[in-house]
């Protein structure tokens, strides 16, 4: 490894960073995070922090999950890669592929399709959707619905499907027919409804309007985020995905559940269908997957679309689709290894304890700090606090003060993510209660 005043001096000048102006990065160098225990990171100086963020939303288990380590290493050695496109296999997938069977059972999900992250992931539902259809002759259904302020990746088709300009306008044309209704986001909506069962029930009257508008029978499927995460965590009332899957199935749309984040404990349920008591069509999963020790997603897909691909007589059912490392044998190795210890440690119940920890904290900083216009949380540890200038109004937080108070809370034990005006908390599954206790307080030193 190159010494620190090496890396300080580069840490943007040969690379661009995501989701970041390159001038920017250049202006605020990035963190150089160099090693990590357990729930916590450490920097190139020694700092050591509270991860709040948990990688970006994926490490669910910490970052010494000696066991998937092992696993990796174990597979590198056995065999570090075969691809699973036509006539060849590998024994790892397989065994991954009845086993996220079983854990998926209970969201009538029993098929897998490998990918290498959660772009991905979107990328196949979204073209399976459309290939669905036209193995039953409804070649019409090529639109695509889902909601303003989901996040769906950086693929073109997640682009379309995407509800924030500021992940779209750059790279515009984006795909035709994707059309997008209000989020059940109850601080902000454009029906100004503030009672969240209304507002539930608002979108999903603007989602039959839009079926309507559109015509049902050119609609290939809805997606949607069980609890919009990146978009600033935004649970919707438990009325809302089941209201979403009664619409769909009334209309023959297939419902593509993105579980990117969700799935595998993150909202105190194993997945977010589950905790809505919904059966999607498809569901993308990535992050967590592997504890983000390595590039892999799976799409799960339900009994009844996998019916309809595997009796095809039409010949329309050969699936056009897949990546050089779908179905990774080292992704596999370590994504078993993450379902037994996701398992075995029960983080779901942890997830829910912290979450509820966290929240309560981040309720009594409001209760203090005229600057937090919304708390929001509640299903484990997904959380967001949404900063305002002014309450009254409701006018979003200035850009600096978001950088600010980030750069406090750091100093101060925890590293926090910011999405626009909002503080996001994703911390891994695995946090203490001590090291809840450190992100409120270092939040508080920021706020
Ligand atoms: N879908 C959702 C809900 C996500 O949150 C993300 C990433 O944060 C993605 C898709 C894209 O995943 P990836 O960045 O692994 O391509």
């Amino acid at each position: 490894m190159k010494d620190a005043n090496f890396l300080k001096a580069n840490n943007a000048r040969s690379l661009w960073h995501p989701m970041t102006a390159p001038a920017d990065s250049l202006e605020n160098p990035p963190v150089i995070v160099t090693s990590a225990q357990g729930t916590r990171i450490r920097d190139i100086d020694g700092h050591e922090v509270v991860d709040g963020v948990g990688g970006l939303w994926n490490v669910n288990l910490g970052y010494s999950c000696q066991p998937v380590k092992e696993a990796i290493a174990a597979q590198l050695d056995r065999l570090p890669y075969y691809s699973i496109f036509r006539g060849t296999s590998n024994d790892c997938v397989i065994e991954l592929a009845e086993d996220l069977r079983a854990f998926f059972a209970p969201d009538g999900l029993t098929r897998a399709f490998f990918t290498s992250g959660g772009s991905d992931s979107v990328e196949t539902a979204l073209r399976l959707a459309r290939q669905y259809h036209k193995i039953r002759g409804q070649a019409g259904r090529v639109k695509y619905l889902s909601l303003k302020k989901g996040y769906h990746g950086t693929h073109f088709g997640g682009a379309s499907v995407n509800g924030n300009a500021n992940f779209r306008t750059a790279y515009e044309p984006l795909l035709p027919g994707c059309h997008h209704i209000p989020a059940p986001y109850t601080y902000r909506n454009p029906f100004n409804e503030s009672d969240p069962a209304r507002l539930s029930h608002l979108c999903l009257a603007a989602l039959e309007d839009e079926i309507a508008f559109q015509g049902a029978g050119t609609i290939a499927a809805f997606i949607m985020e069980p609890i919009l995460g990146a978009g600033g965590v935004i649970p919707p009332h438990p009325d809302f995905m089941p209201g979403v899957e009664a619409i769909c199935r009334k209309h023959g749309i297939l419902l593509i559940a993105d579980e990117v984040i969700t799935a595998f404990g993150r909202t105190g349920a194993w997945s977010g269908s589950r905790l809505w008591g919904v059966k999607p069509d498809f569901m993308c999963t990535a992050k967590a997957i592997t504890n983000g020790y390595f590039p892999f997603g799976a799409v799960m897909i339900s009994e009844g679309v996998a019916d309809v691909f595997e009796t095809d007589a039409t010949g329309r059912a050969a699936i056009g689709h897949g990546y050089t490392y779908s179905g990774h044998p080292v992704g596999a190795a370590a994504a078993l290894a993450c379902l037994r210890e996701t398992q075995r440690l029960n983080v779901v119940e942890n997830a829910a304890a912290r979450g509820t920890q966290l929240f309560d904290g981040l309720k009594a900083l409001q209760t203090r700090y005229d600057l937090i216009g919304d708390v929001r949380g509640g299903h484990g540890l997904m959380l967001a606090v949404e900063l305002v200038a002014d309450r009254a109004s409701r006018t979003p937080a200035d850009k600096s003060v978001m950088a600010r108070l980030q750069s406090v809370a750091y100093a101060a034990g925890a590293m926090v993510r910011v999405s626009g005006a909002n503080i996001i908390l994703s911390p891994p599954l695995v946090l203490t209660d001590a090291d809840a206790d450190v992100i409120i307080a270092a939040l508080d030193a920021g706020l």
